[in-house]
């Protein structure tokens, strides 16, 4: 049984299905909605996404991210290399919006599991790990009910019931100081018209892509932004503020200046229909994720810092090593598969989660604002090349991402020539 119909759940109960293995997901959601803007799914997903089959769709849906690049506070760029297949990977990354992913798993997921695997406007409320049962409550009725499962997979987000349950204590997400705006603007593309943009330095920084293939046929771009600021004050607000409308009065006066020959940024701003506000959060690694026939996965696992674009990455590679473990055993052996998963999954994910908070790759923008504040004539006065290979290639091998590994694990999953 999986508790929540995000990224992570769905990936699993299809990743399960493709081992034989029949799985029942149970969303808090009434009806599952494109909800959120975009995300960027790094090719050491892509490629288990793919054995699934469902290359396709993401083509159909998201862009191949063809370069990733930083820039300084003022338009100069300090770095960049090529993304996805133009780096060598063999599999793309993938720019695309979360809620579309979501919408495009959720469809896999009732197509070869049944209508029926996927059960909306239901939310979990407690689990008995040693009886493998789950106390659930109809949202729309209030009506309490109780489900049995051999195993339990709780990837019910960033404010998971089950974490709450097995750590109490815990209290809410650990606010870093800065907060997100985050929205989508139909605009002319920039650089490649596939390139990942991150600007600015750790207290002042924008982010942005653009994401749909619609949008690129047509010869223009759906981009996504978000806007970042340190702001005064060491509480996030509250959790029902979260993913609030506001006004780009709130925050933009502060980018006014942010007005380069290939990006003006102002007016990317203005383009929006509507901005969400956002903090950005994360949580402590755990000691420990599984507790008998119950364990964590994705956001409700590891909460990270969206730096360095794993979020979703992290929950399909959790997806990937769990339904591994889960088809490897009988029912007997199930609380030890759990245990494997976590042992493999656990001190990795905490590893990024400590990554992200030193800024992860972003740090190379850091290291310029510090340097060199009022901008450079060239880049290797302010740094080596060497200094900025490290930089990036050191977070890559934290996250699983160096091209060996994935190309290698392709290599296993996908048939020749995919
Ligand atoms: C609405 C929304 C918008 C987001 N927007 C962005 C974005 O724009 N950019 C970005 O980088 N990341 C975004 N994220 C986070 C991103 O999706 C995750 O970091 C990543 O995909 C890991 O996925 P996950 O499956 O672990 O968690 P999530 O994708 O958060 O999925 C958790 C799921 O569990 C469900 N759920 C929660 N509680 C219960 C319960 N008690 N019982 C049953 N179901 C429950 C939720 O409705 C949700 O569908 C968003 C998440 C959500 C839920």
């Amino acid at each position: 049984m999986i508790i929540g119909g995000g990224i992570g759940g769905l990936a699993l109960a299809l990743m399960l299905q493709a081992r034989g293995i029949v799985a029942r997901v149970y969303e808090s959601a009434s009806e599952v909605k494109p909800l959120g803007v975009g995300i960027n799914v790094q090719p050491s997903a892509v490629v288990e996404l793919a054995a699934l089959g469902l290359l396709p769709r993401l083509d159909a849906t998201g862009i191949r991210t063809r370069e990733v690049c930083y820039f300084n506070r003022h338009g100069q760029k300090v770095w960049s290399e090529p993304r996805g297949m133009a780096a060598g990977y063999r599999v793309p990354q993938f720019s695309i919006h979360r809620g579309e992913l979501q919408m495009l798993l959720l469809q896999a997921t009732v197509e070869r599991l049944g209508a029926q695997a996927v059960r909306a406007g239901c939310e979990a409320v407690s689990v008995d790990p040693s009886a493998g049962t789950v106390r659930l409550r109809e949202r729309a009725t209030g009506r309490e009910f109780t489900e049995q499962a051999d195993a339990i997979i709780s990837a019910d987000g960033i404010h998971s019931v089950v974490r709450r349950q097995f750590y109490p204590q815990e209290g809410p997400p650990q606010f870093s100081g800065c907060v997100l705006w985050r929205a989508t603007t139909v605009g002319k593309p920039f650089l490649t018209g596939a390139s990942m943009v991150m600007a600015g330095h750790r207290d002042q920084k924008l982010v942005t892509y653009p994401i749909s293939r619609r949008h690129a046929d047509r010869g223009e771009s759906l981009i996504n932004w978000i806007a970042e600021l340190r702001v005064p004050g060491d509480q996030a607000p509250p959790k029902q503020d979260w993913n609030r409308e506001v006004a780009l009065e709130v925050f933009a006066s502060q980018f006014e200046r942010w007005v380069w020959d290939w990006l003006d940024v102002p007016a990317l701003f203005r383009g929006a229909q509507v901005i969400f506000e956002f903090p950005m959060v994360d949580r402590d690694p755990l000691p420990r994720w599984t507790h008998d026939r119950v364990t964590l996965l994705g956001d409700a696992a590891h909460p990270m810092y969206p730096i360095g674009s794993n979020g979703a990455t992290q929950s399909i590679l959790d997806a990937r090593v769990l339904s591994e473990q889960i088809a490897g055993t009988d029912v007997a052996g199930l609380p030890a598969a759990l245990q494997r998963y976590e042992a493999e999954r656990l001190p990795r994910t905490a590893r990024i989660v400590m990554a992200n908070r030193a800024q992860g790759p972003d740090y190379v923008m850091d290291v310029f604002e510090q340097r060199a504040p009022d901008g450079f004539v060239r880049v290797e006065d302010v740094a080596t090349h060497e200094e900025l290979v490290e930089i990036a290639a050191g977070y890559k091998k934290i996250v699983g991402l160096d091209m060996e590994t994935v190309n290698a694990r392709a290599q296993v999953v996908l048939p020749q020539g995919a």
